[in-house]
């Protein structure tokens, strides 16, 4: 077993800046490019890869090991590989000059050793599931971006064992049904002849390994399911049926396996007073007689807490005419304009009249109105 952090030159206790500043260093040193030994250059990498990731450098101290990739790369032939070459198929040739950049080298060295394409279709076993949930907001709360609260089952990973799976302490063994190496071997016969299918293994998840000793609290699982308060940012503008991605606020994976998307519906109620077209909002207002003719103000409510808009009508408004009120909508999603109001406008004609109220609309009628 390599120590990662004697590879680096660092301390147990190195921070992740200190590791980042180590790997460069060694990088540099041991750059195949720059005629550095490449077996040295094979460690530094994977060591970086490891105590550079703070779930897997927790894993690593541990457990003294890590439970995905790294070390699968180990024993692969390399040596005598033309990396001149390799950086220009691997379009990384720009990089490979003085400005190289280190920091990619962990993506280059998986799809090299291949290694990545394996991990990844371990980690779709080993993936948590996607979570869709259904959200309803009042109209008001599109206004500006809400925090919403809500409780759901979901898989979370196990604090115990780190989502490992394995009983903190105890060894790794190797797996019997695939003897350590990940896959198993499955023979389909059809009409063409026999076709010999490697498939991973379902035991282990391809990791070639199992825990001597499952995890106590979650028996080997890395994760337990649970009733949990989430919290989710809501932006401004949103509208009924959109979908919201919150990437890998779904299910935890199984043993330290990626955590699946939450998806969130929205549902935006109907309003009482106000209708929503995209960013637009319409309703509608009464206006009294006097002021149809004399023009006037009128209050209409605002989706915005104790806050009124103030409407000015002119003279001789006719019932049914349209005021449009820039900037009074709801935001744009993730944009800065706002959509606008539009408010129909109605002349009440009054049902019940005073002596006075009466006496005077007579006269108007006498004046011809
Ligand atoms: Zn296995
Ligand atoms: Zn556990």
């Amino acid at each position: 077993m390599s120590d990662y952090y004697n590879i680096l030159g660092v301390e147990k206790t190195a921070t992740p800046d200190e590791i980042k500043k180590a790997y460069r260093k060694m990088a540099h040193k041991y750059h195949p490019d720059k005629g550095g030994d490449t077996k040295e250059f094979h460690k530094v990498n994977e060591a970086y890869q490891v105590l550079s990731s703070k779930e897997k450098r927790e894993q690593y101290d541990k457990f003294g090991r890590v439970f995905e990739g790294a070390e699968q790369q180990q024993g692969q032939g390399f040596e005598g590989f033309d990396f001149g070459n390799f950086w220009q198929q691997a379009g990384a040739g720009a990089q490979a000059g003085p400005d190289f950049d280190p920091s990619d080298l962990g993506d280059i060295f998986e799809q090299f050793f291949g290694s990545k394409m394996r991990r990844n279709e371990n980690e779709d076993i080993k993936r948590g599931d996607d979570i869709q949930i259904d959200v309803e907001l009042n109209l008001e709360d599109v206004l500006t971006p809400v925090t919403h609260k809500i409780a759901i089952m979901k898989y979370t990973s196990c604090s115990r064992c780190s989502g490992v799976g394995a009983e903190p302490g105890t060894k790794v063994k190797e797996c019997q049904t695939c003897r350590g190496t990940g896959r198993v071997q499955q023979i389909q016969r059809s009409v063409f002849g026999t076709i010999t299918r490697y498939a991973v293994c379902p035991d282990c998840g391809g990791e070639g390994n199992t825990p001597e000793k499952p995890c106590n609290v979650c028996h080997g699982e890395g994760r337990l399911k649970n009733k949990e308060e989430i919290q989710i940012e809501i932006p401004a503008g949103v509208d009924s049926g959109q979908v919201l991605k919150f990437q890998s606020r779904g299910d935890a994976g199984r043993k330290g396996g990626s955590a699946g998307d939450l998806y969130v519906r929205l549902m935006v109620k109907p309003h009482r007073i106000f209708e929503r077209k995209g960013d637009d909002l319409y309703t509608e207002a009464e206006i009294n007689f006097s002021k149809a003719v004399l023009g006037g103000e009128v209050e209409i409510p605002s989706l915005e807490k104790n806050k009124k808009i103030i409407l000015k009508i002119p003279k001789n408004t006719d019932s049914g005419k349209i005021f449009k009120m820039t900037g009074k909508g709801v935001p744009h999603f993730n944009g800065y304009n706002k959509g606008n109001l539009y408010v129909l406008t109605r002349t009440k004609t009054p049902k019940i009249l005073t002596r006075t109220q009466k006496d005077l609309i007579n006269k108007l009628r006498h004046e011809g109105l």
